[in-house]
């Protein structure tokens, strides 16, 4: 099984370089900001109890992250591997990652981590803002709120992948084109 973070912070083109990744490599797509995005629209009380935190840009629990990633991988027993985008965000969503695919007979192959500059990122972001209408790219102060979540909580797993020697930097700068090649180069060498 293939099985990969693709890793970053808000706006660093994870979403987009999973849509590409997913198609070359037949892996599924598990992203926690969609399928919570989707919680909300459906307006279960699970997208209730995150949508007020999402808005602000804070993280929501790890429990409720790990139990819809938990019953994701669940129901997709066949699957030639997944691709990670947006999870996991803390050390303790990382660790019951790790137990989650012991289970299963099966561990992450790779972290891809896309580096992009903060000026970049608020740029991005208040572009999708305009284009998505998703509330949380709409202005910056939510923006600098999930960057600093991303800097204080997030870019720590970097280190835990790193010391299991699963850690590779892209640069997330150019072209779609020019960084799904920078990618697929490092998982040739996976
Ligand atoms: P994203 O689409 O990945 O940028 O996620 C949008 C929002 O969903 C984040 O700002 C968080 O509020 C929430 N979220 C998504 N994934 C996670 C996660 N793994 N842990 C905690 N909160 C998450």
């Amino acid at each position: 099984m293939l099985n990969l973070v693709l890793f970053g912070p808000p706006g660093a083109g994870k979403g987009t370089q999973s849509n590409l990744l997913i198609k070359k490599y037949k892996l599924v797509h598990l992203s926690t900001g969609d399928i919570l995005r989707g919680e909300i629209a459906a307006g279960t009380s699970l997208g209730l109890e995150a949508k007020s935190l999402m808005d602000r840009g804070d993280l929501v629990p790890d429990e409720v992250v790990i139990g819809m990633i938990s019953s994701k991988l669940d129901k997709n027993v066949n699957a030639n591997g997944f691709i990670f985008d947006g999870f996991p965000r803390t050390t303790e969503q990382a660790k019951a990652l790790d137990i989650l695919l012991k289970e299963k007979g099966t561990y992450i192959s790779s972290m891809i981590s896309l580096k992009v500059s903060d000026n970049e990122l608020i740029k991005r972001l208040l572009e999708r803002g305009i284009e998505s209408g998703r509330e949380d790219d709409k202005n910056e102060e939510i923006i600098a709120n999930r960057i600093n979540e991303y800097n204080n909580k997030t870019a720590p797993l970097k280190q835990f992948y790193s010391a299991q020697n699963k850690l590779s930097e892209v640069e997330g700068i150019g072209s779609i084109t020019e960084i799904a090649e920078r990618i697929n180069t490092v998982i040739e060498t996976i």
